[in-house]
Order: structure tokens, then sequence, then C-alpha cells
């Protein structure tokens, strides 16, 4: 079967080659998921690339990786075609190539939003007020009003939420758009929440050592979990401003700041673990030309987190403003950039799980 790009061919041919061998059937979803067909489409092959975790089990155990002729490095290969479906189905098309320089577009949001945020500050109050607004009772809305935060950052999330929701159609229509139940969810959301296909068939994570570790998993979790725990602060904060009448900053003790503590604690473990991580995996089966996504994405989460924590122990200090203008600098950014960066794969990865779950129902496995 034809392909539209040499990714999408190389992973054809290794299908076909993995699906005469099937020693690797009991490692993760991939290879079950690939025995359920005979010939693979582009929208199969991104699917069965969204299943992958890239944790080298298949490549460490193939008797037919390489120096052998059949050259078969399927992590490699499926993180290549991985990595070129999330611009494929990116939304707008124009922006596709955003991901290719990723890296260097979070770069120079970060630093041109930091400075709009401290220009803003100034614009908005007396100079000296960037350096004082600690010593208001309203703190960070003494340099920006709450209204035109939630202006700003919600135009931002709902922008990132249409996109992020058009890509993700694109790519749920190349998988055929399969009709799903509540237990294809819920198989999706068990196995995404526990990440159950990263520990390469029990082993762990292969590195260039030789000595598989499950702690890439623990690192996801940290970051995952602190994402949400993040988010679910921010909207019960909003709740407490709308509902409650009541504004921050909230005492320490208060669910909103707990919930952002615990949250930023987990953003900054859990990035921090996933650098050192990459840089163990083993060479042979890392991509190169997306070493900016995959780093930038990391880097941005570990920006939040810290500037988010600093925000927290140093707000009733003169560091207050320049502290906030980087932590709003990094989140507006981390908003504008999630469509076009690697935040797509935990979305295109629940999707894969949830057509590999109602694949299984069909054949009568699920
Ligand atoms: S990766 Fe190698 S060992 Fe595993 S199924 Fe494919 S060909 Fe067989
Ligand atoms: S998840 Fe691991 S074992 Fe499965 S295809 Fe990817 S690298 Fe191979």
């Amino acid at each position: 079967m034809p392909h539209s790009t040499p990714a999408l061919t190389e992973a054809d041919r290794l299908m076909t080659v993995c699906n005469s061998c099937r020693y690797c059937e009991g490692l993760c979803a991939v290879f079950p998921a690939m025995e359920m067909k005979r010939a693979f489409t582009d929208g199969d092959l991104n699917h069965l690339a969204n299943l992958c975790h890239s944790c080298g089990a298949c490549y460490h155990d193939c008797q037919f990786s390489p120096p052998h002729e059949f050259n078969v490095n399927v992590p490699q290969t499926l993180a290549q075609v991985r990595t070129e479906s999330y611009a494929h189905y990116a939304w707008p098309a124009a922006a596709q190539p955003l991901f290719a320089r990723h890296g260097m577009v979070l770069a120079l949001g970060c630093v041109l939003t930091f400075v709009l945020f401290l220009l803003g500050f100034i614009a908005l109050n007396e100079p000296e007020m960037l350096w004082s607004a600690h010593l208001e009772d309203a703190r960070f809305y003494a340099l920006m009003p709450h209204n035109a935060m939630v202006v700003l950052f919600g135009v931002a999330f709902m922008w990132m939420v249409f996109a992020i929701f058009m890509g993700a159609r694109a790519f749920w229509r190349d998988a055929g758009a399969p009709d799903l139940s509540m237990i294809d969810h819920a198989h999706a959301a068990h196995d995404a929440a526990r990440l159950t296909y990263l520990d390469g068939g029990g082993a762990g994570c292969f590195n260039h050592d030789d000595a598989p570790t499950d702690r890439r998993r623990l690192w996801h979790h940290f970051t995952f979990y602190g994402f949400l725990l993040c988010f679910a602060a921010t909207v019960l904060g909003t709740a407490y401003h709308y509902l409650l009448a009541r504004s921050a900053p909230y005492p320490w003790w208060d669910l909103p700041p707990l919930l952002g503590i615990a949250g930023g604690i987990g953003l900054v473990i859990g990035p921090v673990g996933l650098l050192i991580a990459k840089k163990r995996r083993l060479e042979a089966i890392s991509t190169p030309g997306f070493y900016g996504m995959e780093y930038g994405f990391i880097v941005i989460l570990l920006l939040t987190g810290v500037s988010g924590l600093a925000l927290r122990v140093l707000g009733e200090t003169p560091l207050l403003g320049v502290l906030l203008a980087l932590h709003l600098g990094a989140v507006l950014t981390f908003f504008l950039t999630m469509p076009y960066g690697k935040f797509v794969h935990g979305l295109y990865r629940y999707l894969a799980l949830s057509r590999y779950a109602r694949d299984k129902r069909e054949i009568g496995l699920g």
C-alpha cells in the first residue's frame, strides 16, 4: 500500500515483518493492535505509532534489529511517524511547521511574553509599583486586574482547546472514526492514567547502559498529575472568585494554594526526572530532528512549575512583579503553543487506546 511519507512506508515494512514474527506481542499494545490488520493505511500506522511509548523493549529483544540486514527498529520508526502525525493533523495547516521549530518558538515566546507582561505592569501602574505591589492587599491584581487576566488567558485557553479539538478530530477521522462505548473509554482512561504499556512488558524502559528501569513512568506520572493539580487549583480559584466572592491571594493552607503547591512540586520533580531519563535513553531509538519539541515541552512545564512555586514562596517580597511576569509569560506561551507541540501526544495516545479497546471488544477480546 502506498504511503504519504518515507517514515510511514518504513513503518508499513516493519509492521509486515513483525506481523510474521510476533515475538513481541506481549510487550505492549502496539503488537496486538497490529495483529488485527493485514494491510495498513496511513491512519492505521498513525494509530499504532501513538500506542507506542518508545520503551525500547522490542528493539532490545529483536533478533532483526541493526546490524541485521532487516534493520528492524520499531521504536525509532514509530517515534518518527508519531511526531510527524502531530504536525500532519495540526490545525490550522499553516501552523504545521511550528512543530519542527517548537523549541525556538517556546524560547522566543517566553522571552517576548515576559517582557510584554513587565511592560504592561509598568504601563498600567506607576513604574515603582513593579517593586512594591507585594505591599498591596490585592498583590498581583494590583499589577494586572483580575478581569484583564481572565480575558487574556480565557481567549488563549479557548483557542488552544479549539485548535487541539480540530487536530484530534482529523486524527480520529483518519483512524476510521469508529464508534466508542463507555467501556472503551473506561479501558482507555485506565490505561492512560496508569501508563499501562510504558513498562516494556514489565522490565521497564531501556537505556544506553542496558539496564531497564521503571522511572520514566514515575516521572511521567509526577508531570501528568502535577499538571492536573495545577489545573484544578486554577479552576477552584476561579470558582472561589466568582461563586464565593473570595479573591486571591489565599492563605497557603486553603485548597487552591495546596493544590497549586502539590501540582507545582509535581511539575518540578517530573520534568527534571524526564530530562535526566532522556539523557540516558538508548541513542539508537531516539528521533533526530525533533529534539526541540521533545526538550522544549519538558522545559516549559518545568519553568511553569518553578515560577509558580517561586511566586508562592517569594510573593511577599519585591520580586513579586518580576516573578508574576515570568509565570504568566510561561503559562501564556504554554497555552498558545500547546496545539503545536508535544502536549498533543497525551490526547492522541488516549484516542489510540480508545480505538485499541474498541477493536479488541469487536473481536471478543475486550
Ligand atoms: S520487533 Fe523484531 S522480534 Fe519483535 S515482533 Fe518485530 S521482528 Fe519480531
Ligand atoms: S511501546 Fe515499547 S515494546 Fe511497544 S512498540 Fe513501542 S518501543 Fe516497542
